[in-house]
């Protein structure tokens, strides 16, 4: 951590001698993951300081969290079922380095793919529950994530029950090409078929949410809840900006300008999301 090194390093005794030692290595070492900074307030917090939530004590801001994370935050103890793991890509456009990337994504986060699917409850409500995690490929949308998402959906309606998706979402996965925007298309048609069954869908957008995920399933939920201060958009601000020739609001593209403008019903903070997904869902069809 830049705050505690020293960059220049100096000769602490005779450099003659064979036991030369450097400032460097004899300084006490503070390891980095104790500390974070907030990436709202600029102030560094104590990791423990942080919680389970991962929420700035100072000015609230939200760090991204992991898929395991989440549902350490969010369903009830032990009530996860994990489905639709060992997937695979069939790697469609044999695109260079994909393959050993997946494999490598795979190791550094335990996870299989980019979304968490299964059953669970919360706060006694079963449901079917998708998260999808920023940390595998800036949580990319290829052919596994939307089989995955797909196979949710149709499970759903198989057992009548509710839909709760956390989105996030750097966008379609490149290397997948083509294949990845056919998700979008296909992902939709199971969120219709649920729909028309008169089955409820809930999504929770967090940081960032963006791209082919933005433009079809995740505006798709019957009620659509974001976190604060979450990046919500199709296009990036600067593509924006260079195709229409306007400089945009500061504030474009975050939840709270979208809530304005009627695209999200309601920012609910992180430490209270699951008390109001619960209640959501027993309000519409849930086991009261
Ligand atoms: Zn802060």
């Amino acid at each position: 951590m830049a705050l505690f090194s020293r960059k220049d390093k100096y000769i602490r005794i005779n450099p003659n001698r064979s036991t030369v030692q450097t400032a460097t290595q004899t300084k006490p070492e503070v390891p980095d993951e104790l500390f974070d900074k907030c990436p709202g307030c600029k102030k560094t917090i104590y990791q423990k300081d942080l919680g389970l939530e991962k929420t700035c004590p100072h000015c609230s801001y939200n760090f991204r969290i992991s898929a395991k994370e989440r549902l350490a935050i969010v369903v009830d103890q032990d009530s996860f079922e994990e489905l639709f793991t060992g997937i695979e890509t069939a790697d469609p456009l044999n695109f260079p380095g994909y393959v050993k990337k997946l494999a490598e994504t795979r190791e550094k986060t335990g996870l299989d793919e980019a979304v968490v699917t299964g059953l669970a409850r919360i706060c006694g409500q079963k449901v079917a529950l998708g998260i999808m995690d920023a940390n595998f490929i800036m949580a990319s949308m290829g052919t596994v994530v939307g089989e995955k998402i797909t196979r949710l959906f149709e499970l759903a309606r198989e057992k009548e029950l509710p839909v709760v998706l956390f989105t996030a979402s750097g966008g379609a996965r490149m290397q997948e090409g083509i294949m990845s925007l056919m998700q979008m298309a296909k992902i939709s048609a199971a969120v219709q078929r649920h729909s028309k069954a008169g089955l409820f869908y809930l999504t929770v957008l967090t940081d960032p949410t963006t791209g082919g995920v933005t433009a079809s399933f995740a505006m798709e939920g019957d009620i659509i809840l974001a976190e604060p201060q979450t990046l919500i958009g199709f296009a990036g601000r600067r593509v924006i900006e260079s195709t229409v020739r306007e400089t945009l609001p500061a504030d474009f593209q975050k939840a709270e300008f979208l809530l304005e403008h009627g695209f999200v019903d309601q920012i609910v903070k992180r430490q209270d999301l699951r008390e109001t997904i619960g209640k959501l869902v027993a309000l519409h069809g849930g086991d009261l």
